[in-house]
């Protein structure tokens, strides 16, 4: 634009000067426009009837400003995306000023950990997540690892951890899906981050002087295009981007460059070569936002679930789980398998659902999933990350955001409204679940009928079959438990059980050999082809127990131990409670409840024997205990007749009752040579009275329909 009169350094000037203008202008125009947003913010929160978004009012709005746009001679397509990225800052405005308020006095300072140094990409996404939530001052705090992140969250350190979950050209992050799965934390936010990333260098560095570039393996390998086309330049990988960055600032690096963000070029001083430097156009990673306590909020916002499932191995039970869903109309995003450690071949299904967990569909889809799985932990429900321009996590076809690109970009924009808002309003509406006994939501008994079958290493109990338990009270040396191995083996025992950690009434009596007898219990195990069923005592030993165990016990004295109940609620093993000595049938189902709160499923219950005033015998065998808990629930029940009696000759008598009253299995002490047991010597069996039992039991369980091996 050359005007008379005028030299080309004064047109610059000029020109510059009215964009100065303009730009300050259009700063002005954008905070009076979100000083409306802010009144049709508060419009909404006053009517919580009022739908949250306006589809049709979104497209009207790109269609006018699109027209007004070509009108003036502008391009249709860039004024779609600057209006895409106002509408999703004043959606995100909206958000927060609907977020619940806590205390007002109490929003404070948020401190919010994260895997990297300042200016990685985890960082940046917590500015972008933080912009739409009410707080004092955000603090961040860089850990070395993913798990330290959760273990600062854990200990109360920081309030939430941001961690990244998945990218759409490398996939998932499998050690942040395993942490998700083990410990005690709930996802309550979701964010989407574009990840840009440029070469970056130290001030002066040009592209040819590169020699090295250093980044995250993943970083690199999403460049590898540009990088092969890089002469002369080696990769070499780096913990993280932002570290790389950091290493060339500190190392004042002359021939190295990194792959970064340009945040963090900016953050340590460097300069950038060159920006999207990715091969692919999308790349985008989400990242969940993870609390200890689950938050409340807008019930209008469009909400996702995730899930941690295990299906039990009945033929089908994947496809009953996802029929569940499909039964109540609820929208599966995402499906994600990984193997479960210590079990080769058995995987953990990771789901996200559209839905909050409370909604009536997904309660019901819920209810219904428990009886086709191990293992069921909601990892949390949460506001889904939608904006505007359709960013969308991996698994939605790559056709929903296409539009985006297509050439009108109000069209585009449309489209993927559309399907955002098709998406939030598909469910449809489903009575509410039929009432229940509301105290035993997991535990009760199943509409159906359904019984719980819990598989045992390859043993199912609950089926047709009939189980028989055995082994020493204590495993008291290799030799011992070998050869306990060995006789209830032929006795047709299918599990084999053994103490390591006892819970002795004197702190003088023999208190087990603790993770070396546990070994040596799974080796006779092993060896003879039994799983193996010990107790755990302690929550600090669980994990390592389940390792090695088949099946973990809840000793009586444990029965009402919540905090260990729900570690191993957390866990993936079935467990084997045991009634406590005083507690009533409905106080063992609340137990079990726990549990299966927690998310294992897998929960068998034995009675064992009550204190009553009766002393002639250790304890007093509840023979009634069988149906009434086979009535009140869809767990599988056995009988333990050995700490009941107390002495050998008892077991035989008690063991017939429950087998008679309808135990799908019997947990029975045995010992090769029982005078020499170091604990509970006078109700062990030996192999005599084992083959004695057996014998009696066949007419028996014959008698109920059931199978056995004996
Ligand atoms: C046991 O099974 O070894 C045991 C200690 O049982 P309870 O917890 O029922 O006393
Ligand atoms: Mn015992």
């Amino acid at each position: 634009m050359k005007r008379p009169n005028s030299t080309p350094g004064e047109g610059l000037t000029r020109g510059r000067q009215a964009i100065d203008h303009l730009d300050r202008e259009l700063v002005r125009l954008l905070a009076e426009r979100m000083e409306a947003v802010q009144e049709i913010a508060d419009f909404k929160r006053q009517n919580p009837d009022a739908p949250l978004r306006d589809d049709g009012r979104e497209r009207e709005l790109f269609e006018v400003w699109s027209r007004e746009a070509v009108g003036k001679g502008l391009s249709g397509y860039f004024a779609g995306r600057v209006l895409r990225e106002i509408l999703n800052w004043s959606r995100r405005e909206q958000e927060r000023q609907l977020r619940p308020k806590a205390d007002e006095a109490g929003v404070g300072t948020v401190r919010v950990g994260f895997q990297g140094v300042p200016a990685c990409y985890s960082d940046l996404a917590i500015t972008k997540l933080f912009e739409t939530r009410d707080h004092a001052g955000l603090e961040r705090q860089g850990f070395r690892s993913f798990e330290a992140a959760v273990d600062a969250l854990e200990a109360g350190e920081v309030d939430y951890a941001l961690l990244p979950i998945e990218n759409t050209i490398a996939g998932s992050i499998n050690e942040v899906y395993d942490l998700l799965a083990r410990r005690n934390v709930t996802i309550v936010g979701e964010e989407i981050l574009d990840v840009e990333h440029c070469l970056v260098a130290l001030p002066g560095t040009k592209l040819e002087d590169v020699r090295v570039v250093r980044s995250h393996p993943v970083a690199l390998q999403q460049c590898g295009e540009f990088l092969d086309n890089l002469v002369g330049a080696v990769a070499e990988s780096y913990h993280d981007t932002a570290g790389a960055a950091r290493s060339i600032a500190v190392e004042k690096a002359v021939d190295v460059a990194a792959i970064a963000s340009e945040e963090s070029a900016q953050h340590y001083g460097l300069t950038v070569l060159k920006r999207r430097v990715h091969d692919q156009r999308e790349n985008m990673t989400r990242f969940l936002l993870i609390a200890r306590e689950p938050e409340a909020f807008d019930q209008r916002h469009p909400s996702k679930t995730s899930l941690l499932l295990s299906v039990n191995h009945r033929q089908g039970a994947l496809l009953a789980c996802l029929q569940a869903f499909a039964d109540q109309g609820v929208n599966l995003t995402k499906l994600e398998s990984r193997p479960q450690a210590g079990t080769p071949w058995e995987y953990l299904f990771y789901l996200d659902i559209e839905g909050r967990v409370n909604e009536p569909a997904v309660a019901t889809a819920l209810e219904e999933l428990r009886a086709h799985t191990n293992r069921l932990k909601v990892l949390g429900s949460y506001p889904r990350c939608v904006s505007v321009d359709g960013a969308v996590p991996v698994s939605t076809p790559k056709s929903a955001a296409n539009g985006l690109h297509s050439a009108n970009g109000a069209n585009g924009a449309n489209g993927a409204n559309g399907a955002n808002g098709a998406a939030a309003t598909s469910m449809p509406k489903v009575p509410a679940a039929p009432k229940k006994n509301k105290a035993l939501k997991l535990a009760g008994p199943r509409e159906d009928g359904s019984r719980t079958r819990v598989r045992v290493g390859n043993v199912e109990i609950g089926g047709t079959e009939f189980v028989l338990m055995s082994g020493p009270c204590a495993v008291e040396s290799r030799e011992q438990v070998l050869e306990a191995a060995a006789m209830v083996k032929a006795c047709g025992a299918r599990i084999l059980r053994g103490g390591a950690f006892k819970p002795r009434s004197s702190p003088y009596s023999f208190q087990g050999l603790g993770f070396e007898g546990l070994d040596m219990l799974r080796e006779a195990g092993r060896a003879y082809e039994m799983p193996v069923v010990t107790e755990v005592l302690r929550i600090e030993d669980a994990s390592r127990i389940a390792e090695r165990a088949d099946m973990m016990q809840v000793g009586a004295r444990n029965m009402q131990n919540f905090a260990l109940l729900r570690e191993l609620g957390r866990l993936d093993r079935p467990v084997l409670l045991k009634r406590g000595m005083s507690a009533t049938i409905d106080e063992v189902l609340m137990a079990a409840e726990y549990i299966m709160d927690a998310g294992n499923n897998q929960v068998i219950l034995c009675e064992r024997g009550i204190r009553t005033f009766e002393t002639a015998t250790r304890a007093t065998l509840d023979v009634s205990a069988v149906p009434v808990l086979k009535s009140r629930t869809h767990l599988p029940v056995i009988v333990d007749p050995s700490h009941a009696a107390g002495v050998r000759d008892l077991v035989l008598p008690l063991a017939l009752a429950a087998t008679a009253a309808g135990a799908d299995g019997l947990i029975v002490e045995a010992h090769p040579r029982p005078a020499e047991a170091l604990c509970d010597k006078d109700q062990a069996l030996t192999r005599e009275d084992l083959e004695e039992l057996i014998h009696a039991l066949r007419p028996i369980v014959a008698a109920q329909g059931r199978t056995s091996s004996f």
